[in-house]
């Protein structure tokens, strides 16, 4: 996954640590990263999300440390592929989307048949977050 920084240069993705009101940490935050200038901003795709939590967190948020990977299915699928071994790099980001996808969508057919609406709830969320949009490469 890689995009083109304003400067030319070529942004990664990586998984940081955001901290917010200087008391918040905000764990696993993908953030595409620039190695010649050294911009980085926040991926499109889990911006809102991350807009989301920290408004809900308040003007004056208790020092807390949150994982992000919890909240955002982005980051749970980047950090999946950040922890696989380095023999198994064969296995992008899509086949990994796919996967989850797939996994969520098993979920949600359990869901329905137990008639659980906030459990079905909660996955449409899930699956809204990794079908907005897809990641260019
Ligand atoms: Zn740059």
């Amino acid at each position: 996954m890689q995009k083109r920084c304003s400067c030319g240069g070529q942004m990664t993705v990586k998984l940081r640590t955001v901290l917010f009101s200087g008391k918040v940490e905000i764990d696993n935050v993908p953030i595409f990263c620039c190695a010649a200038c050294s911009q980085s901003e926040v991926l499109a795709e889990v911006k809102p999300d991350l807009t989301q939590l920290i408004e809900g967190l308040g003007d004056e948020p208790d020092k807390q440390t949150i994982a992000f990977e919890a909240c955002n299915e982005w980051a749970n699928l980047l950090l999946a592929v950040e922890a696989k071994p380095k023999s198994a790099e064969a296995r992008s980001v899509e086949q990994m989307l796919e996967q989850r996808v797939n996994q969520l969508l098993d979920l949600y057919l359990l869901a329905q048949s137990l008639s659980d609406e906030a459990w079905m709830e909660e996955l449409e969320r899930r699956l809204a977050q990794l079908s907005k949009r897809t990641i260019h490469t």
